[in-house]
Order: C-alpha cells, then sequence, then structure tokens
C-alpha cells in the first residue's frame, strides 16, 4: 500500500475582506488576542482566496493524490455564504474529476452554536457533516469539531458523533486496516490532553471522551486547523497535525496546502507554501 492525500485547511473565502480596513474592531481584537495579522487598506471581495485556492487546486492536480480533504471553514460568513460558496465551487471544479474532495465542517460553516437549522444547511451545501471512508487498507474518519466545541442546541447530535465514532473505530479495528486517521476543524487540543479549555480546541470535557476512544482503537493521527498555523503535538501514541490556512494566515506560517504520504508502516507529511 503507498498512497498519497492531500489536506487543505480554512480556504475561508470572505476572511481577508472582513478583516480589512484600518481601526476594524474585529481585527484589533485578534491582534489584542495574540495573533499576528497582515494589516491592509479596506477591500471587497475576495480575490485574495480565489488565487490560493486556485493554486491549491492546481497544486493538487499535479500531485494527484488519492484524495483531497478541506478541514472546515470554507466560506467566512456565518449568515450568507451565497457569493463565497460559489466562488469555492467554481475552483473546486478545477479539481481533476478522479480526485475526490472531501469536506469537514468548520465553525464558519455551522457557526459557533450550530443548531438543527445550520445542520441542515451544511448538509444541503457539503454533504454529511460526520462520516468514514476507506482508501486501500487505510480508514479515514470526518468529525464535526463545532458540535463537539458547542453542543448547546444540538446535545442529540453530540451524543449521535460519540456512538456513530465508537462503533465506526471498532469495525475498522476489527478488520485489517494498517492505519485509522481523523479529521477535524478544531484540533483536540494544542499541547496536552489535559490542558485547559479556549477558542481553538474542544473542551477538555468532551475532547477526553474523544481521546479515549482514539486511543483505545488506535487512531494514529488527526489532521485538522481552525488556527491558521501550522502546529504539532504527540499524546500516548496519537499525532495532532494542525496545517496552515490555504487562505488568510493568523500566525507566522504562509497560507499552504499539506501533502501526507501513507504506506504500510509509515505515515509522513510536508507543508507546501502557496506564497
Ligand atoms: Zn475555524
Amino acid at each position: 500500500m503507498a498512497f498519497s492525500f492531500v489536506q487543505l485547511a480554512d480556504p475561508q473565502f470572505g476572511m481577508f475582506a472582513a478583516l480589512s480596513g484600518f481601526n476594524n474592531p474585529d481585527t484589533e481584537k485578534l491582534v489584542r488576542s495574540g495573533l499576528i495579522l497582515p494589516r491592509c487598506s479596506k477591500i471587497e471581495g475576495f480575490e485574495y482566496e480565489t488565487k490560493r485556492y486556485s493554486k491549491a487546486i492546481n497544486l493538487a492536480n499535479q500531485i494527484n493524490p488519492s484524495f483531497v480533504v478541506t478541514c472546515g471553514d470554507m466560506c467566512n460568513d456565518k449568515i450568507d455564504p451565497t457569493y463565497e460558496y460559489a466562488e469555492l465551487m467554481r475552483i473546486t471544479s478545477e479539481l481533476n474529476k478522479d480526485i475526490p474532495m472531501h469536506w469537514v465542517s468548520g465553525n464558519h460553516d455551522v457557526s459557533n452554536t450550530p443548531t438543527d437549522q445550520l445542520l441542515t444547511r451544511y448538509r444541503g451545501m457539503y454533504g454529511n457533516d460526520v462520516y468514514s471512508f476507506d482508501v486501500e487498507n487505510c480508514h479515514f474518519v470526518v468529525l464535526n469539531s463545532t458540535v463537539c466545541q458547542d453542543p448547546s442546541n444540538v446535545w442529540d447530535e453530540w451524543i449521535k458523533q460519540v456512538k456513530f465514532l465508537e462503533s465506526d473505530l471498532k469495525k475498522a479495528r476489527s478488520s485489517d486496516v494498517r492505519h485509522i486517521i481523523v479529521f477535524t476543524h478544531h484540533p483536540p487540543f494544542l499541547i496536552h490532553a489535559d490542558e485547559g479549555d479556549n477558542w481553538l480546541v474542544i473542551p477538555k470535557d468532551r475532547r477526553l471522551v474523544l481521546i479515549d476512544l482514539f486511543i483505545k482503537y488506535g487512531v494514529s493521527h488527526i489532521f485538522s486547523g481552525h488556527w491558521h498555523r501550522n502546529h504539532h503535538s504527540y499524546f500516548e501514541g496519537l499525532e495532532i497535525v494542525v496545517s496552515s490556512s490555504v487562505g488568510y494566515p493568523l500566525g507566522p506560517d504562509p497560507s499552504g496546502i499539506r501533502i501526507v504520504n501513507v504506506d504500510d508502516n509509515t505515515i509522513s507529511h510536508e507543508f507546501l507554501s502557496l506564497e
């Protein structure tokens, strides 16, 4: 078994315009929280995101992976993503037809506190938000980490997701898969599974439920986004990989894509800059 896949995160059409302009209160808030933002005068549209996402799709066509996965925040506008979504899909249609795209929901796609209506809207736009698939001898699970972050309006979705995860991982582990890999938008944690809660990660109460299942059934990697910068951590055989955004970066890393090479014994990955 030897194949590759390409991971994208946060193309987030519309984010650059939303954070443009000097004295923008949203931008100031992010800067005060310690993030590094490219400042510019007020702009409209999504030229910035179009250029980078087009490059990402072109690069994926050249790499010719078994699939591409986009780990959330496809569009920036939580209320009406119509125009951003149209541009996202126009460019996605340039991906070679034999390379499947797997979508992962982010907090901008289902809002920070998802509701049944917002989850229904998401599923109409991108398909299922919690599912799994196989490539060769490798099992992949896609989770909705925003439901894990704040399930206050959709508790049944959180419970359903945990049930799905447990039965799916159990089934995969009892077959002869070589690797189990999970995709989320929010990383479960940044440094340690026991760390405190913040907007970047899944809160500890629910994080530990997931981590227990990941470790019990031998998940080796979690690939996520949301932070708009690169980061790695390790916990009991589990590697957490946070990838910088395709769109607007919020840290020292450029926008880019991650190529992941999988064979029987190893999973290696490399981040490629789009700048
Ligand atoms: Zn996000």
